[in-house]
């Protein structure tokens, strides 16, 4: 989950390192730090604390034109300085970057140690920097190659892929060798590896955020991949294919830009995706919308209508907010097509032996497209035969590619980690499924030219909720002191109230609960006191009466309420309304789930969190 970067070419390698880096910051950011070839020499700079320390600390003078970068999240060691990557080798002739989990790291840390090797870090990563170390150096005394040269020794390569042999886990991971100046050798296995290509310069990275101010010419590696990259040359090969296997692969365009990853005026990202929802919206209705026979045009996921007649059933599979996006898709879906529809957490659904029925769709939803637990249950599925879709916000993601078909989500780039324009793009895209399936089945084409209008509504409407913003901070404003929440929903808003508590609890550390609204009265009802305060969520469907005296109930035993309410609610019921215009009723869980992206993103910045990288996550949870 953390930010790799890498670099052979010309330019000095430090601060295209670290402009890489803090474009990966998001991605683990407990520390940093990198490894440059100076002199022939390796020189490493690490911080315990952000990019920005490690800019800080560098020293001005080296003109290396090789090195690599990391900012880390971590998962073995504490974050400090000595567990920081790059981890080196007992010479320092070896550096490596790693991104993920190596699993039998205790067994090959006590096989170190029992050749005498003494391990400065408690991480899972040092120890391969020593056992590459140890292959060039039994193969160089073999051959007489003290030089390392290729040509009569063992390449880099071959000694990388060597020790990747004795590991398992997953990585993403590259490896420099201060012998082979003129390139760095980089592997995948379950951890996402970027190369970028450049005009006599070569990047790599774990994710194109560090690589499009460079280039936009991106390879992305298969697992089990390794690749030795040059400035003017790469060349891939399999790690359990051999040397037939070498081949140059077509390189892909990335379809977003530098700007796409700029703050421009905002102070943070999280906002600014916020507020770049009307527009991802329209982009992902852009020529899905078929006004002729009231349907949606869904290409990609490769299903005739025959094909999307016999589905029996839709699942949703994801985690955390992509999760909470499949229950509202499931929920869409249902009512559209009558089509029983249900999601789950995609890190169980891998675990449990899941019975996999062939009528069924899977639908496999990541905006990063490398969520590990999520890419685990698509190959469970494929192993047992199981259909299943991707939705994905990463063009080339593992996922993406696994599925091999699709719905793309066109968010746009997503920084922030807590997700706000790709799970508004996510729900919509299933709202498109939904009106598909419903039209090869019993939805009527009045009823289909309803939603697409309702559809296209919608961004005009989250632009009127963002016209809200400054009274929707004010209720926050008001709140953010509150310890404990409860955010109650019942049909159409209960995923709502989920993905809603989930928005607060990751990025303001309020804690937040969410029940549905019938089920209060059966336990939860006695956490309610003045301190304790409810978002209760109202959609304009034919349950208002019901969330009335939802609202009752709680004022009723003292506790505040902030109501959230498309329908009309008695005035002075609730302490605090946020209104929401009334949308499609099928759509309107899309819709009531912005204002709460904006209520838990005002009561982080009164609580003075760092919105963006909030404590002990990580975007792109590529570990289990
Ligand atoms: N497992 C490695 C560590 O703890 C890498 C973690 C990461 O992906 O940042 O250092």
């Amino acid at each position: 989950m953390c930010g790799i970067v890498g670099y052979v070419g010309k330019r000095d390698a430090a601060p295209v390192l670290v402009e890489g880096l803090h474009r990966l910051e998001y991605r683990g950011y407990d520390s940093a730090g990198l490894a440059v070839l100076h002199r022939g020499r390796l020189q490493v700079t690490k911080t315990a604390g952000r990019v920005q320390d490690l800019r800080d600390k560098l020293k001005s003078n080296t003109k290396a034109t090789l090195g690599i970068g990391h900012t880390r999240w971590a998962t073995h060691g504490e974050p400090n300085e000595i567990n920081a990557h790059p981890h080196t080798d007992t010479a320092g002739r070896i550096a490596v970057v790693h991104n993920g989990i190596i699993e039998n790291a205790e067994h090959l840390r006590a096989q170190l140690q029992g050749n005498g090797v003494r391990l400065v870090s408690d991480t899972d990563t040092e120890p391969l920097a020593h056992m590459i170390a140890a292959e060039l150096a039994a193969a160089e005394a073999s051959t007489g190659d003290a030089d390392g040269a290729d040509t009569v020794g063992v390449s880099l390569e071959e000694a990388v892929m060597r020790t990747l042999r004795h590991v398992e886990g997953a990585y993403g991971l590259v490896v420099l060798d201060t012998k082979h100046p003129d390139q760095l050798v980089v592997a995948r296995n379950g951890s996402p590896i970027v190369l970028g290509l450049g005009e006599d310069e070569m990047f790599v990275a774990s994710d194109v955020a560090a690589l499009v101010r460079y280039t936009r010419q991106v390879i992305y590696l298969e697992d089990g991949e390794v690749a030795t990259i040059r400035a003017t040359d790469y060349r891939t090969t399999m790690l359990n294919g051999g040397q037939a296997n070498k081949q140059v692969r077509t390189p892909t365009t990335v379809d977003a830009d530098a700007d796409d990853y700029d703050l421009g005026t905002y102070q943070d990202y999280m906002r600014k995706e916020i507020h770049e929802q009307p527009d991802a919206l329209r982009r992902a209705l852009l020529g899905r919308l078929d006004d002729r026979f009231a349907t949606a045009r869904l290409g990609g996921i490769n299903l005739d209508a025959r094909d999307l007649r016999n589905i029996r059933q839709i699942k949703f599979l994801g985690c955390g907010s992509a999760y909470y996006a499949g229950q509202m898709g499931a929920m869409i879906i249902e009512e559209l097509a009558r089509i029983p529809a249900d999601a789950e957490p995609a890190s169980e659904f891998r675990y449990r032996s899941p019975v996999v029925d062939p009528d069924t769709l899977y639908v496999a939803v990541s905006q990063s497209g490398e969520t590990s637990d999520t890419l685990m249950a698509v190959q469970e599925l494929k192993r047992k035969g199981g259909q299943v879709i991707g939705a994905v916000n990463v063009v080339g993601s593992a996922i993406g590619r696994e599925c091999g078909r699709g719905i793309f989500l066109h968010a746009g780039p997503e920084v922030a980690v807590a997700s706000t324009k790709a799970l508004t793009n996510m729900a919509v895209s299933f709202a498109l499924l939904g009106l598909l399936l419903g039209r090869v089945r019993d939805l009527s084409a009045a009823s289909g030219h309803r939603i697409i209008s309702g559809l296209r509504n919608l961004p005009e409407q989250v632009n009127k909720i963002l016209h809200n913003e400054e009274e929707i901070a004010t209720i926050a404003h008001r709140f953010a002191q509150a310890e404990h929440m409860f955010y109650i929903g019942r049909v159409r808003g209960w995923p709502v109230a989920r993905e809603g508590a989930q928005k607060l609890k990751e990025i303001s550390y309020v804690h937040a609960e969410a029940y549905q609204a019938g089920e209060l009265k059966h336990g939860p009802l006695a956490l309610i006191h003045r301190d304790m305060p409810s978002v209760v969520i109202i959609p304009s469907d034919d349950l208002v009466a019901k969330n009335v005296s939802t609202i009752e109930q709680i004022k009723a035993r003292g506790g505040p309420v902030i109501a959230l309410a498309s329908a009309e609610i008695p005035e002075g019921l609730a302490d605090a309304v946020i209104k929401v215009p009334r949308a499609e009723p099928e759509l309107e869980p899309i819709l009531l789930n912005v204002p709460l992206q904006i209520l838990a993103y005002h009561t982080a910045a009164k609580l003075g969190r760092d919105i963006d990288k909030p404590r002990n996550l990580a975007k792109s949870v590529t570990v289990e």
